[in-house]
């Protein structure tokens, strides 16, 4: 392998770490419960905490704060092992997803706090700055997911794909973002923008599900069946 493949593959897997940082991040913040068994607790939990008081998990052992990242990468590391797919993209993958908390530490940490190769490397936004990062606390913890670099935000952002998904979602399973829901409301999260692209979508995968349900039930409605509607 060239050099030049291994600086692909590296750069491929910080990009597709801080994507699925990003991924993990929204679940946690749009449908999180901490009431879940275990993941209520251990990454719900202290995410909610973490909006409410965004310094507190700085201070926390190294491990504790970032049990919960290495634990997922530990499962994604053993699927790789298992499926033979360890290579130069999976391992950066995992190292850099592994750090993907400690990133978003970095980005809340006084500047003084953090060491200058850190520093350098957020100035060029391949690790996230404290500006971008704090774009995520202060519109309303809806934009800004990705904690590990400054690269995929804007266009994850700026294509509304997270709206995307929760309107398709609703519309076909009728599961609706924590801060829609009565059940719980968490005080700090208050009203957020509804994203017209979440209800175009949301309406449009709703109308998806009432035909591909008409198509589904036509022969029992036909033939005077039973309908499992
Ligand atoms: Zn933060
Ligand atoms: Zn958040």
């Amino acid at each position: 392998m060239s050099i030049y493949e291994i600086i692909v593959q590296v750069f491929l897997g910080v990009v597709l770490a801080d994507i699925a940082s990003g991924f993990v991040h929204w679940f946690e913040d749009t449908y999180g419960n901490p009431k879940w068994p275990i993941i209520g607790k251990w990454v719900i939990e202290p995410n909610i905490v973490h909006h409410e008081d965004p310094l507190r998990f700085t201070k926390g052992p190294f491990l504790r704060r970032n049990q919960a990242v290495f634990g997922i990468a530990l499962v994604f590391a053993g699927l790789f092992a298992l499926t033979d797919s360890l290579n130069v993209l999976t391992v950066t993958f995992l190292i850099a997803g592994s750090y993907a908390n400690e990133a978003h530490r970095w980005a809340h940490l006084p500047t003084h706090a953090v060491p200058k190769a850190i520093r350098a490397l957020q100035h060029v936004g391949l690790l996230q700055s404290a500006q971008h990062h704090w774009a995520h606390h202060r519109k309303g913890f809806n934009t800004h997911y990705c904690s590990l670099t400054n690269m995929m935000n804007p266009f994850l952002d700026g294509l509304h794909v997270f709206r995307l998904i929760e309107g398709v979602l609703e519309g076909l399973f009728r599961i609706k973002p924590r801060y829609d829901r009565e059940a719980y409301q968490h005080p700090t999260l208050g009203r957020r923008w509804i994203a017209p692209t979440r209800r175009l979508a949301c309406a449009a995968a709703f109308h998806a599900r009432v035909r591909l349900n008409a198509v589904l039930t036509w022969p029992h409605r036909c033939f005077g069946l039973n309908s499992f509607a």
